[in-house]
C-alpha cells in the first residue's frame, strides 16, 4: 500500500511558491494566500482503489477504523502515528420531514455532528493534531465561532499537547464553550469578533511559536475532504447532483471542491456533483461576490443567530470561490427565520443539528422553490454540527410562542397532580 511520504509538497495555492511542509506556514512567503498541500496521485484507481476503501471498513481498532485515515490515499498526509478517536463513520439518512419540507422528497442529510465532539471540525482536527505531534509543537491554538475549540481542546488533550483557544465574546454557543472548558483548553474570551479572533491566533503563531490550527492550517483542509468522500462512498460512489452546506470561513467550501476533483481524478465517481453553499443573510460575503462573478471580495460585519457562520471575512475565500467554479455551484442566502424555522423541522424529525447545520436545508428549499434545483433531484446536505451544541437557540426558539411559529414546543408548567395533569393534556 502506498502511504504518501516524502513526496508531500506544500506551495502557494497562487503563485506556486515552496514551503517546509513540516512548517507551521500557513500563507505563501511572497503573495500571502493560502498554502496548500500536493501528493502525487495514488497508483491504484477506480475499483481497486474502491475496493482498498470497503475493506477497511471491516477493520477493528486502528487508524482503518477511522472514516478520515480510511481515505488517505487521497488526501495530501502522512499516515503515520495518527492521532484519532476514531472520527467520520457518520450516517447518511433520508432527511425524513425536513425533506418534504425543503421540497425535496429525497432528500438526504450527511450528518456530520454525530462525530466524536459533535461537529464535523474533528475530521479536519485528527490530520491537524497529528501533524503538530510530528512537528513537536509545544502548544495549540485556534480562534474559533466555536465547534473548532471544541475539537481541537479535545484531540489537543488526547495528544497531550497544551491547547489555547480564542473564541469572540457573547458570540459562542454554551454547548462549544462549555466543551472547550471541560477538554482542558485555556480559554480566552476576547472582546471582538471571530475576524478578530483569527488576527490574534495569527499573531500568536508567529511572535509565541505556537502551533496554529484553525483551517488556514493546510492538514485541516486535507481531513475534511472526507466528509465527502465518505459521502460518495455511502452513495455506491454514485454522486448525488447537488452537495448542500453552509458556508462560513468556508474551509468546507474549499475542501469539497478538493475531494471531488480528486474522487473525479482518480476515477471513483464519473461525474461530479454541484456544490450549492449557503450563508446567512447577515454573514453573507462569499454570496455578494458570488453575485458579482467573484469580482471582489468585500468583508462585512457579520450578524447572524448561527453563530458558527457569523464570519465577515472568510480565510478560504479564493480556494472555495475555485470549488464553485469547478463544480459549476451557486452560493445563496437564507434569513434567520428561514434557517431556524429548518433547524425546528430537522430537530422534530429526530434528525437534530445546530442553527447553522439547518441553513444548508433551508437553501435546498429556497433553491428549489425558485427553480434552480428541480425538486426531483438528487440533493445531500452536510449537517455539521449537533442539536446539543445551541441549547439557547432551541430552548429560545421552543420557550415563546411566537405568531407563525407553527412548530414552536414550549414547556408546559403543572402542579405535581393527576387533576392537573388530565387538564393539561385535555387542553393540548
Ligand atoms: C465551522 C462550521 C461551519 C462553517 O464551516 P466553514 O468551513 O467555516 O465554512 C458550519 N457549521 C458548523 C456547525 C461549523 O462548526
Ligand atoms: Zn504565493
Amino acid at each position: 500500500m502506498q502511504d504518501v511520504d516524502e513526496a508531500l509538497i506544500l506551495r502557494c495555492s497562487k503563485c506556486s511558491t515552496a514551503a517546509e511542509p513540516d512548517s507551521n506556514q500557513a500563507q505563501c512567503a511572497v503573495c500571502g494566500a493560502l498554502l496548500e498541500l500536493v501528493a502525487p496521485p495514488p497508483k491504484v484507481r477506480g475499483d481497486a482503489l474502491r475496493r482498498i476503501f470497503a475493506d477497511r471498513r471491516g477493520t477493528h481498532g486502528g487508524r482503518d477504523t477511522s472514516g478520515v485515515w480510511r481515505y488517505r490515499e487521497l488526501l495530501a498526509v502522512r499516515a503515520d502515528d495518527v492521532i484519532t478517536f476514531p472520527e467520520g463513520n457518520t450516517p447518511l439518512i433520508h432527511g425524513g420531514r425536513a425533506a418534504h419540507w425543503a421540497g425535496c422528497p429525497t432528500l438526504r442529510v450527511k450528518h456530520e455532528g454525530l462525530n466524536p465532539t459533535g461537529s464535523f471540525k474533528d475530521r479536519g482536527m485528527t490530520v491537524g493534531i497529528t501533524q503538530a505531534k510530528r512537528v513537536g509543537a509545544w502548544a495549540v491554538a485556534c480562534a474559533s465561532t466555536g465547534n473548532t475549540a471544541a475539537s481541537m481542546a479535545a484531540y489537543a488533550a488526547r495528544a497531550g499537547i497544551p491547547a489555547l483557544v480564542f473564541i469572540p465574546a457573547g458570540k459562542v454557543a454554551m454547548g462549544k464553550l462549555s466543551q472547550a472548558l471541560a477538554y482542558g483548553a485555556r480559554t480566552l474570551v476576547v472582546r471582538g469578533d471571530f475576524d478578530a479572533c483569527l488576527e490574534l491566533a495569527r499573531r500568536a503563531a508567529r511572535e509565541l511559536g505556537i502551533y496554529l490550527l484553525n483551517s488556514v492550517n493546510p492538514y485541516r483542509l486535507e481531513g475534511q475532504k472526507t466528509i465527502v468522500l465518505e459521502m460518495l462512498e455511502q452513495c455506491g460512489w454514485d454522486a448525488p447532483d447537488w452537495i448542500a452546506l453552509p458556508a462560513g470561513n468556508l474551509g468546507n467550501t474549499a475542501a469539497f471542491g478538493m475531494a471531488l476533483a480528486a474522487a473525479r481524478d482518480c476515477g471513483l465517481i464519473s461525474r461530479v456533483p454541484r456544490l450549492l453553499a449557503v450563508q446567512a443573510e447577515g454573514a453573507a460575503p462569499f454570496a455578494h461576490a458570488f453575485d458579482v462573478g467573484f469580482e471582489a471580495l468585500q468583508p462585512i460585519r457579520p450578524n447572524t443567530v448561527a453563530t458558527a457562520i457569523n464570519i465577515g471575512d472568510p480565510a478560504s475565500y479564493d480556494r472555495a470561490v475555485r470549488s464553485i467554479r469547478e463544480t459549476d455551484g451557486i452560493v445563496t442566502t437564507v434569513s434567520d427565520t428561514e434557517l431556524l424555522e429548518a433547524k425546528a423541522v430537522i430537530d422534530a424529525a429526530g434528525i437534530g443539528c445546530e442553527p447553522a447545520s439547518a441553513a444548508a436545508v433551508a437553501g435546498v428549499r429556497r433553491m428549489i422553490r425558485e427553480g434552480v434545483i428541480s425538486d426531483d433531484a438528487d440533493v445531500v446536505s452536510v449537517l455539521t454540527g449537533h442539536v446539543l451544541k445551541d441549547p439557547e437557540a432551541t430552548v429560545g426558539y421552543h420557550g415563546q410562542s411566537v405568531p407563525g411559529r407553527a412548530l414552536s414546543n414550549p414547556p408546559v408548567e403543572i402542579d405535581a397532580t393527576i387533576d392537573d395533569l388530565r387538564r393539561t393534556l385535555d387542553r393540548a
